[in-house]
C-alpha cells in the first residue's frame, strides 16, 4: 500500500501534532460560552486567536500540545469539539463524560459572571464520579471587581477557584501553575497488578489439554478425585514456566476426565465459560492431526467474546505427515481469518517438541493486551490515515473522523469520534492499520464509534 505520509506541517494543518510521547492531557470542560477556547488560546499564546461571538463557529483543531513552564501536555478544547459538527453542540454531560476519558486533568471552566447554572452542575457530577483532579476556572474576571463573585464558587467543595479572564489573560499563569502542580509526569496509564498471570488451557475434549498441563508442569501428576456429580470449586494451580510462575486457572476441570468423557457438551462448555472469565489469557489447543471442527471454532468465538488475549496451539504435531501439515495451513487461511493476530504455537505434549515456545507466545499476547496507546500517538496515526484513505463518500455525505482515544486496556479498546456512520469494512481498515503500526499480536481489539451529528 503506498501511504501517501504527510509532513508536520500537514499534520499540524489537520489539528494533530506531532507524535509525542505519552504526554499528560488536560481537558477543558464547560457548558457553551464560558470561554472555554478563549482560555485554549490564551494558553497557547495565540495572539491572532479567533472566537467569535457567534455559537456555533467551526473550530478546525481541538487537540493541542502546550506548554507551561518547561512542562509539556495535550491541552484538548472540548468546546472547540463540540461545535465542529455542523454546529450543533452535543449533550454537555457526554462531552464531560468523554473529556474525562481522556484527560488526566480537568480545567472545569465556569463564568464567574453567571455563577453556577444548573449545567454547570450537571456538569460537575460527571467530573466528581470521574475522580480526576479538577482545577476550577472562575473565568470572565477581568478586574478586582469580580474576584468577588469568583469567591463565592469556594462553595462547589472543588477548593480555589482560580479567577481568570480569558480575554486578557488575567490570573491565567496561576491557574496554569495550579495545572501543573497536579498534573502527573506521564499520561495515565493502568495500574498494571502483576501477580502470576492466568492462564486459561482450552479446547475440546481430547485435544491435549491435560497431557499439555502435566508437560509443562514437569510430568508432575496431580490426582484429583472423581467423584460424579461432586460440585467443587475450581482449583487453580501455579506452575513456574521460563523462570516465572503462572497461574492455570481449573485445572482441575482439565483433569477430571469422568465429566468431560461424559458428554456433557453443555458442561464443557459452561466451564471453558468460567475458566475464560477467570483468566487473562487463553491457550486454545487445536488438534493438528484433525480436520479444525466447528467446536474448535466456538470456543475460539468463546475466548474472542470474553475479551481475553489468545494464543492458538496446535498439538499433536508428532502426527503430522507432509500432505495434513499442508491441508492445515490452508484450514487455517479458511478458518482462523479472523484471529490471525494470534501468536501460533505448533507442539506436541507427548514428546515436548516446542513446549517451551508457549511462554514467548504468551508474553507477548498478554504485553498485547495490556498496552496502551498514548493519545497523542494515536491521534497523529489517525491523523496521517485518515488524510491519506478518507472515509468513502455516501449520498454526497462523507464521515469526518475528528479525534481518537484510547478508553480501556485488557484488551485495549479505543473509541473514535466521528461527524458519521462509519462503514464496517472502513472500521476494518482502521484496525489492521492500528494492529501494523502498534503491534497488537494475540490481543483482541475493540473500536467503538461515537457519532455526533
Ligand atoms: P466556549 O464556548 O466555552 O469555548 O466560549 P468562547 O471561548 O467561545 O467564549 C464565549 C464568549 O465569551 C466570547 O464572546 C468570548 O469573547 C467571551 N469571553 C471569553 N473569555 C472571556 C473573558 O475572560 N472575559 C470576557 N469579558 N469575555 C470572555
Ligand atoms: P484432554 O481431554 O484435552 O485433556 O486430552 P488428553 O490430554 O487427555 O489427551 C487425549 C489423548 O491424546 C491421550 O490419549 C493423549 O495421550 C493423546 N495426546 C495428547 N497430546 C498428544 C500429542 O502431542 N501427541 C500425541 N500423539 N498424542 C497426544
Amino acid at each position: 500500500d503506498d501511504l501517501a505520509l504527510l509532513d508536520a506541517d500537514d499534520l499540524e494543518d489537520l489539528g494533530y501534532g506531532d507524535p509525542a510521547p505519552n504526554l499528560p492531557v488536560v481537558a477543558v470542560v464547560g457548558r457553551p460560552n464560558v470561554g472555554k477556547s478563549t482560555l485554549v488560546n490564551r494558553i497557547l499564546g495565540r495572539r491572532e486567536a479567533v472566537v467569535e461571538d457567534v455559537p456555533g463557529v467551526t473550530r478546525d483543531r481541538v487537540f493541542y500540545e502546550a506548554e507551561w513552564a518547561g512542562k509539556d501536555f495535550w491541552l484538548v478544547d472540548t468546546g472547540g469539539w463540540e461545535e465542529k459538527v455542523d454546529g450543533i453542540a452535543y449533550r454537555v454531560a457526554e462531552q464531560a463524560e468523554v473529556a474525562v476519558e481522556l484527560a488526566d486533568v480537568v480545567m472545569f471552566v465556569v463564568d464567574a459572571n453567571v455563577g453556577i447554572t444548573t449545567t454547570d452542575e450537571q456538569l460537575l457530577k460527571v467530573l466528581r464520579r470521574s475522580q480526576r483532579p479538577i482545577v476550577l476556572v472562575a473565568n470572565k474576571v477581568d478586574d478586582q471587581r469580580g474576584e468577588l463573585e469568583a469567591a463565592a464558587l469556594w462553595n462547589l467543595g472543588l477548593g480555589e477557584p482560580f479567577p481568570v479572564s480569558a480575554l486578557h489573560g488575567r490570573g491565567s499563569g496561576d491557574l496554569l501553575d495550579a495545572v501543573l502542580a497536579v498534573l502527573p509526569e506521564e499520561g495515565r496509564g493502568d495500574a498494571v497488578d502483576h501477580g502470576p498471570r492466568r492462564i486459561a488451557l482450552v479446547g475440546r475434549p481430547n485435544v491435549g489439554k491435560s497431557s499439555l498441563l502435566n508437560r509443562l508442569a514437569g510430568e508432575r501428576r496431580v490426582v484429583v478425585d472423581d467423584l460424579a456429580g461432586t460440585t467443587r470449586d475450581p482449583v487453580d494451580e501455579k506452575i513456574t514456566l521460563g523462570g516465572k510462575e503462572w497461574t492455570f486457572v481449573d485445572t482441575a476441570g482439565i483433569r477430571r476426565r469422568v465429566l468431560q468423557s461424559s458428554g456433557a457438551d453443555y458442561y464443557a462448555s459452561l466451564r471453558t465459560r468460567s475458566a475464560l472469565d477467570r483468566a487473562e489469557v487463553a491457550v486454545v489447543l487445536i488438534e493438528a492431526n484433525e480436520p479444525i471442527s466447528t467446536q474448535d471454532l466456538k470456543i475460539i468465538d468463546m475466548v474472542l467474546e470474553s475479551g481475553r488475549a489468545l494464543v492458538l496451539a496446535f498439538n499433536k504435531w508428532d502426527l503430522l505427515d507432509e500432505e495434513r501439515r499442508h491441508q492445515l495451513e490452508f484450514e487455517i487461511e479458511k478458518d482462523l481469518g479472523h484471529v490471525s493476530w494470534a501468536p501460533r504455537v505448533n507442539l506436541s505434549a507427548k514428546t515436548g517438541r516446542h513446549a517451551e515456545k508457549l511462554v514467548p507466545a504468551l508474553e507477548q499476547a498478554l504485553e498485547s493486551w495490556d498496552q496502551r496507546i498514548p493519545t497523542g500517538r494515536l491521534n497523529a496515526f489517525l491523523g496521517t490515515l485518515v488524510a491519506a484513505h478518507p472515509h468513502p463518500l455516501r449520498g454526497g455525505k462523507q464521515s469526518r473522523i475528528l479525534f481518537a482515544t484510547q478508553a480501556r486496556t485488557r484488551p485495549p479498546r479505543f473509541v473514535i469520534f466521528a461527524t458519521g456512520f462509519l462503514e464496517h469494512g472502513y472500521r476494518r481498515f482502521i484496525e489492521r492499520r492500528l494492529r501494523e503500526d502498534f503491534e497488537f499480536t494475540g490481543s483482541p481489539v475493540v473500536i467503538g464509534v461515537r457519532i455526533r451529528e
